[in-house]
């Protein structure tokens, strides 16, 4: 699987820019002996934003980014001259990555249409100039605010792909055959399990020139949502998927019984699951008669459209494209109007051979400012501050912030 060209979870380090620092600074000028503070601001650090591509398939661009750094903002200087901003970094992701802090695994965004900006991180705010802290009482404060650090974060980015139908079935069920036969994808097919490795999706045609797409999600078996097998790995894909198309062949035992566990599969992964709408098509039915097919019928899950179908005779695929076709249209079925809630990534949720993606920790610059949260500036007492000062003599620069 590591080269697979599917990257749907990418481990990043990322760190917004900090803030510039404020200047100290008094005005020097000759025939103007006591010009008073201008010192300016320093400008705000660069933001990291995330942007969806609907032009993007997966996360692979990110794969061998290790980091994401925006830009410092530089410290204000004399003559009340702001600082200039940091760069902001702007990323492309695919539309439906979902991002978790990488520590605490807590969902902290989503983009999911194209075009959509999100501010993953906020840039620190530039320290205000000292020609701010004049007053009546001081005026001639030395003192300019440092910038607001960083923030840095290790992020976990995850893809939940974006299908109008998502396949769900146990290995073997016929879901790579059918994908193959009614789309231009083309899924490795064979009789044992796991063929499918990695999601495909297809695009259907349909009627008139419309078309949906289709996603043909790697088998789940029993106990898929405690980690074992494939499935779990990409049951998180079916979260997205406006319609699940559940897929049991003819040749089951108990076709109803493998439904429900399919169905259990899923809602003990995000119970909100049990609320897409759903069809059941009984493939590879090329292997029943009329008279199995009449026997199957009665014993089948109440109240669920099924269609029995064969990929390879064809038989039941029109039927079946017009199924999904009304559900996917139905407006109450649209995934915008449906939201689903992202649950926070646990430690059996996080994909061990994908983990061993490690960074080095990239340490925040030693020149970093100490920045007070609890200081106020605006509550500084002019009598903290040595008046006795003399213009010119103790006018120094201001901080540096560490830049190179
Ligand atoms: P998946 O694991 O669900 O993707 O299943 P595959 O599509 O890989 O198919 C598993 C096996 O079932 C293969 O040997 C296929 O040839 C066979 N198969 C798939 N669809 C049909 C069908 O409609 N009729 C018959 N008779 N066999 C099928
Ligand atoms: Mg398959």
């Amino acid at each position: 699987m590591a080269e697979s060209n599917f990257i749907d979870y990418v481990k990043v380090l990322c760190r917004s820019g900090k803030g510039g620092a404020g200047s100290r600074h008094f005005h020097r000028a000759k025939y103007v002996p006591k010009g008073g503070p201008d010192g300016g601001d320093g400008g705000r650090g660069g933001h990291i934003i995330l942007r969806g591509n609907a032009h993007m398939w997966t996360l692979l661009p990110l794969r061998y980014r290790r980091h994401i750094f925006a830009g410092n903002g530089e410290s204000g200087s004399g003559g009340r001259s702001f600082g200039k901003d940091g760069e902001d970094v702007t990323v492309d992701v695919p539309c439906g990555t979902v991002v978790f802090d990488a520590e605490t695994g807590e969902f902290l965004c989503e983009v999911t249409a194209d075009g959509e900006e999100v501010k993953l991180l906020r840039g620190g705010r530039g320290g205000l100039g000292n020609w701010h802290f004049k007053s009546p009482t001081n005026r001639t404060p030395r003192y300019a605010q440092p910038g607001e650090p960083a923030i840095e974060k290790s992020i976990i980015m995850e893809l939940k792909l974006l299908a109008d139908v998502g396949l769900v079935g146990f290995p073997n069920a016929g879901k790579s055959t059918l994908l193959s036969a009614i789309s231009a994808a083309r899924p490795k097919i064979a009789d044992y399990p796991f063929t499918t490795m990695e999601p495909q999706l297809g695009i259907v045609e349909y009627r008139d020139g419309r078309s949906f797409v289709m996603a043909d999600i790697p088998g789940i078996i029993e106990g898929a949502s405690e980690g074992r097998g494939l499935g779990l790995r990409f049951l998180r894909h079916i979260e997205r998927n406006a319609v699940l198309l559940f897929m049991v062949p003819a040749d089951a035992d108990d076709i109803k019984q493998q439904y429900e566990v399919l169905a259990a599969e899923l809602e003990k992964f995000n119970p909100q699951l049990a609320d897409k709408p759903r069809v059941l098509a009984i493939s590879k039915s090329d292997m029943l008669d009329d008279e199995l097919k009449a026997e199957i019928i009665p014993d089948l899950p109440e109240g669920l459209p099924y269609v029995f179908i064969s990929a390879v005779t064809g038989t039941g695929i029109t039927a079946l494209k017009d199924m999904l076709w009304s559900e996917i249209t139905d407006e109450r079925n649209r995934i915008e109007v449906t939201p689903i809630t992202h649950r926070p990534l646990d430690g059996h949720h996080r994909v061990r051979e994908e983990d061993e993606f490690i960074f080095e920790n990239v340490p925040v610059s030693d020149a970093d400012e100490e920045w007070d949260e609890d200081e106020d500036w605006d509550d500084v007492e002019a009598d903290d501050i040595d008046l006795d000062w003399e213009y010119g003599v103790n006018d120094e620069p201001a901080p540096s912030d560490g830049r190179e």
